[in-house]
């Protein structure tokens, strides 16, 4: 019998096509620089690349209000170079590439649960984890995490999800569309919000109603390194998830609390993506028969990003 692929990466030269001008950090060159640390890494043969789709509207509308939708649309349309504010750079094909990012998630999702794959991570942009469901922030238009935590639960009954976010920045929208949810989970560990963006993310945000405890925010002090992540992933982090019994989890891959990302105070080696990798296997194998997806979101210097993904890429990889 041929055996499914270990890891397919869902990615696309349109994704390209998001132009951000030139005094914007969340540019092109970042998929192209993961693009050529992946080709020259050991394991490269055993990758296996599939393109996107776009996603369809009843899934965009899951996660977002249509009057953003349209008015998202209008904007590209109309020529403006961007949206609410000026971290939200926007071109004519934003809004195409934007729903494609989207749709790779829903790519990734339908081979995982065909069995045609044994994980998938959505090499994609503009990122997600900040995008609101009335409006776009910090770079982000549409929610990648919450479209594909959608699909999985309305589409393939996967009712239990789980977000686990390592981007050095609180994934304020992801929380925004769990935090009433007794069946959705959103764990962050992220640089803390007294002194870093959004501002959201503090410990003591922990969902409302039923959705009491389906947040876990775990703030770090700026300056802290990989020995702080660690204690925080393999204790409550990994105690959450075996007390909670998820169906499947996402993983909010951002890059940008490397040391040598200024984008954070956080002082993470490219050494800690390989161990995150290896962890975030290890626990959907364990609490949820290995399904696992992964969707990029930061990571801006260009130095450290490419071996930053390799080494995330080797942890999943690994045995
Ligand atoms: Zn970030």
């Amino acid at each position: 019998m041929l055996l499914p692929p270990l890891l397919t990466l869902i990615t696309d030269f349109r994704f390209l096509d998001h132009d951000t001008g030139s005094d914007h950090p969340e540019i092109p060159a970042r998929l192209q620089t993961i693009h050529a640390a992946l080709e020259q890494s050991n394991y490269f043969p055993l990758l296996d690349f599939q393109e996107t789709r776009p996603a369809e509207r009843q899934w965009l509308m899951a996660a977002h209000d249509e009057g953003w939708l349209f008015r998202f649309e209008e904007a590209v349309l109309s020529g403006k170079t961007s949206v609410d504010h000026t971290d939200n750079q926007i071109c004519y094909d934003s809004y195409e590439v934007a729903t494609l990012a989207a749709g790779a998630g829903l790519a990734a999702i339908d081979l995982l649960e065909l069995g045609q794959t044994a994980q998938a991570f959505c090499l994609v942009r503009p990122p997600g984890h900040h995008a609101e469901r009335i409006r776009p922030f910090g770079f982000c238009f549409i929610n990648n995490c919450v479209v594909a935590a959608r699909y999985w639960q309305q589409h393939h009954s996967r009712k239990r999800i789980v977000v686990f976010d390592f981007d050095a920045h609180h994934g304020n929208g992801i929380q925004s569309a769990f935090e009433y949810e007794a069946d959705s989970l959103y764990i962050s560990i992220h640089e803390h919000p007294s002194f870093s963006y959004p501002g959201t993310g503090y410990a003591d945000e922990k969902g409302f109603g039923a959705g009491r405890g389906s947040i876990l925010n775990l703030p770090l002090s700026p300056g802290a390194g990989d020995e702080q992540f660690l204690a925080l992933l393999q204790g409550p982090v990994a105690d959450k998830i075996a007390q909670w019994q998820p169906d499947a989890m996402i993983v909010a891959a951002g890059f940008d609390g490397h040391r040598d990302d200024e984008m954070s105070g956080l002082l993470y080696s490219t050494g800690l993506y390989e161990k995150i990798g290896q962890s975030v296997r290890g626990l959907s194998n364990k609490h949820c028969g290995g399904r696992l997806l992964s969707i990029l979101e930061g990571g801006y210097e260009l130095k450290v990003l490419g071996e930053s993904v390799e080494a995330y890429v080797q942890g999943l990889l690994a045995r």
